[in-house]
């Protein structure tokens, strides 16, 4: 991170505040943390991440060459650049507000342009990150400590009335046409099981909510057809678990972009798919939990019997979480099974230090289960 990052974030009782002290603090928040919190994917090599918001190219590579390295590089400063292997990009840079705003709007940030300014604003102020509109003389008073504010902010959901409908008007997988086709065809899946079951479900026609955008397009128009429910824990206690959220899978062959999409603008940190609100209860048998990741693997294991895989919860990138492990016993075995590359080593690690201390034995299966 810069040196001198924390503008604005000592300002003592009578200090004149800086009403433009929000955008100094979101561009101190290094883009690393930025991206991931946007759900894109973070390079190996700790320095780039991908797709990129201009062009959509998830990686360096150009055709004939391999580069695994995220699409855009992080540059000294708190800037990011998009780049191919052995050219320049598409030309898409900017710095951390920047990259929310072409997340957000499909389109470089112009100066001047206040709508897209406040919609930063709300996006860093829903992440910890600065204080919403409005928050100024709070901040006087009583100064916001960073960054551990933003570790300790609860995450942005979507709006919870927004995602039932969704998920209530959503068809089923077997009535859309390319859904069925890609899990039939791409990923070997029987779609009527799916159905069935009611694992996943086809995006509907409408609602479609602001936050079910990929850019500028609705996640129809991306492609992102095929819905699975997030979870977290139940804050009520009435079940296990509550549906707070949807993840939906690009359905399409070359997408070019992310495969799979959280709510724009939202965190998905800590939720999970699961069976049921219940989801321990066909793991009880067995005392097992398996823990998979990405939303074929997850389905293909749900469809197996409970005598195969104990209880089921499907992660992705950020879903490890004390409070979803504090709802499994202590004893239990839980089986983390992520794919064999560093993402899933990853997980599978953020997951060990949740499992460790609890009790419950930690086993690692490297490999990816579904096509
Ligand atoms: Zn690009």
């Amino acid at each position: 991170m810069d040196r001198g990052a924390r503008p604005g974030g000592s300002c003592g009782v009578g200090e004149v505040v800086n009403p433009a002290a929000w955008l100094d603090r979101a561009k101190a928040v290094p883009v690393l943390d930025v991206a991931a919190a946007l759900g894109l994917s973070l390079g190996r090599d700790g320095k780039s991440f991908g797709p990129c918001p201009g062009c959509g190219a998830a990686t360096r590579a150009n055709p004939g060459r391999r580069d695994s390295r995220g699409r855009c590089a992080i540059l000294p400063g708190g800037w990011w650049h998009c780049y191919s292997n052995g050219s320049d990009g598409c030309g898409a840079t900017a710095d951390s507000p920047g990259l929310v705003a072409w997340q957000l709007t499909g389109e470089r940030w112009q100066k001047g342009d206040a709508s897209t300014s406040a919609k930063i604003r709300e996006w860093f102020a829903q992440n910890g990150w600065c204080d919403a509109p409005g928050a100024e003389r709070k901040s006087v008073v009583a100064p916001r400590r960073w960054p551990d504010a933003a570790a300790e902010a609860p995450p942005s959901r979507p709006n919870a009335m927004e995602v039932a409908q969704v998920w209530f008007h959503a068809p089923a997988v077997t009535d859309d046409d390319a859904v069925a086709e890609w899990l039939e065809r791409a990923r070997g899946l029987p779609a009527a099981r799916i159905a069935e079951l009611d694992l996943a479900r086809a995006l509907p026609a409408s609602p479609s909510p602001a936050w079910a955008g990929y850019g500028a397009r609705t996640w129809r128009e991306s492609g992102h057809r095929l819905i699975v429910p997030l979870w977290g824990p139940d804050p009520d206690g009435r079940s296990r678990l509550r549906m707070a959220s949807l993840h939906a899978r690009c359905v399409r062959a070359s997408g070019g972009g992310l495969k799979a999409l959280s709510p724009r603008g939202h965190s998905h940190r800590g939720l999970v798919m699961a069976v049921s609100e219940d989801f321990l209860g066909d793991g009880a048998e067995q005392r097992l939990l398996t823990i998979c990741e990405g939303v074929p693997d997850f389905l293909a294991l749900a469809l197996q019997p409970a005598t195969v895989r104990g209880a089921l919860l499907g992660g992705i990138s950020g879903s490890a979480s004390a409070a979803i492990l504090a709802l499994v016993p202590r004893g239990w075995d839980v089986a983390v099974a992520t794919h064999a590359d560093a993402g899933g080593d990853n997980q599978a690690n953020a997951w060990r230090r949740e499992i460790e201390g609890r009790g419950c034995r930690y086993l690692r299966c490297r490999r990816q289960l579904a096509a």
